[in-house]
């Protein structure tokens, strides 16, 4: 039965052109008759981290299946780094674990792209989708109608028969602050390792070690912290803060020395227990802001732009139907891959700083366990190289 009423000017409107909604107007794009009913809306404004998107110096490191998404969307970057090798181990305790390429036949386990790059990317194929984009003014959800959601854009007023918050989230809605800050920067290595991914679990918080996409001498570093450490790490000299880095990271890589300036990131948890509120539905960040440990964000994000856009399928020719079907598909499809990828990042973050040395050497022989036994590190690895299969 028709449903939406003649002031909807627009099938699907998204608020946010972050990586999570640029892929989702592409996806819809695709299965749209008319793509330029689908609006994207970007706030030119800084995003909650305090960067516009091509300066924000995230890098991020991205999934085999998150790689063939984008590349299906004309969006992957022209520089990005392979990762072949990822070595897990935890400072000052036994127990490391080794995951190969190898042990899954894949080409590589992911690669790690700059998000400006991959914005740019995707940007570009936004632009050729024939989407409708609207750039400058933060938008704001107004309110829902039986058949509409009413938004604001700067001076407009927009309705839409159904809105996708894509907007990285709101910091209201932390459910859990791991007093833990980012510290993000690019060294070199004194001894580097081509292909090499590093995640080193100290009492502080994680610290990961990447390739670099744009440098391929070089390593790209995120480094978890607590808040009055990571401040105190941010005032050093370049000399000291690569000692300090070095001491920390440990002498797999020979020396690492800070190629550039160092940028600090806020973690917290924060996560919708129902992304779905009628017509309006939260992807990406604005579902779930996990932890960066074990670089999950963004290709969770990712698989839900891909299931939202797998729910709306039908509806995209036959938009003037009520979405509830599809929206209860997709919320079905979404939930064991967000709860899973939620509550592993979120133990990961957390087991080796408890602070409690029977947990923290348990933790450190599961690692060693996982790395003596295929059979239990493959579905743990497998489920962080590529999600739930859809
Ligand atoms: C230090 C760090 C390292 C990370 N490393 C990894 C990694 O290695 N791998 C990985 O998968 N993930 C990683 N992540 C997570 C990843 O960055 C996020 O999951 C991903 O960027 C989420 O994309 P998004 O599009 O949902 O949100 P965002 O990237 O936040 O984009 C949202 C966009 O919406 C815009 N916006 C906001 N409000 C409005 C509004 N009201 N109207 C219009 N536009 C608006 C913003 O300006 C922004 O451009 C990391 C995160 C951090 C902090």
């Amino acid at each position: 039965m028709p449903s939406n009423d003649s002031t909807c000017e627009f099938d699907v409107a998204i608020l946010g052109g972050g990586p999570v909604g640029s892929a989702l107007a592409l996806l819809l794009a695709k299965l749209s008759p008319a793509p330029e009913r689908i609006v994207l809306l970007q706030s030119d404004s800084a995003s909650r981290y305090g960067y516009a998107p091509e300066t924000d110096p995230r890098v991020l490191a991205v999934n085999h299946g998150s790689r063939v998404l984008l590349e299906s969307l004309n969006a992957w970057p022209e520089r990005c780094a392979d990762i072949r090798t990822i070595h897990v181990s935890q400072r000052g305790r036994l127990g490391s674990t080794l995951i190969k390429q190898t042990d899954f036949g894949v080409p590589q386990l992911g690669c790690v792209v700059r998000y400006g790059a991959l914005i740019q990317q995707l940007t570009h194929a936004v632009k050729a989708s024939g989407v409708s984009v609207r750039h400058a003014a933060t938008a704001e959800i107004v309110c829902q109608h039986a058949a509409t959601v009413e938004l604001s854009h700067g001076q407009d007023t927009l309705h839409a028969a159904i809105a996708v918050q894509a907007d990285g989230g709101n910091p209201t809605e932390i459910r859990r602050t791991y007093k833990q800050m980012a510290l993000l920067t690019k060294v070199r290595a004194s001894i580097p390792r081509a292909g090499w991914a590093f995640e080193r679990f100290t009492r502080e918080g994680p610290l990961a070690v990447l390739p670099h996409p744009e440098a391929a001498d070089q390593q790209s570093v995120v480094w978890c912290c607590t808040p009055e450490r990571a401040e105190q790490l941010h005032k050093l000299n370049p000399k000291d803060f690569s000692l300090a880095l070095t001491q920390a990271f440990g002498t797999r890589l020979g020396s690492l020395e800070v190629q550039d300036k160092v940028s600090m990131f806020p973690l917290a948890l924060s996560v919708r227990a129902t992304p779905v509120d009628g017509r309006i539905i939260a992807i990406g960040n604005a579902a779930q802001t996990l932890h960066p440990v074990a670089g999950q964000g963004l290709n969770l994000g990712l698989r839900d732009a891909a299931s939202l856009a797998i729910a709306l399928r039908d509806w995209m020719v036959l938009s003037n139907q009520q979405p509830s079907a599809a929206l209860r598909q997709f919320l079905q499809m979404r939930q064991p891959d967000r709860q899973l990828t939620t509550r592993l990042t979120d133990l990961m973050s957390r087991v080796f700083t408890s602070g409690w040395p029977v947990v923290e050497h348990s933790a450190g022989l599961a690692l060693l366990a996982m790395d003596m036994l295929p059979g239990l590190r493959a579905p743990l690895a497998r489920h962080l190289l590529q999600g739930l299969r859809l």
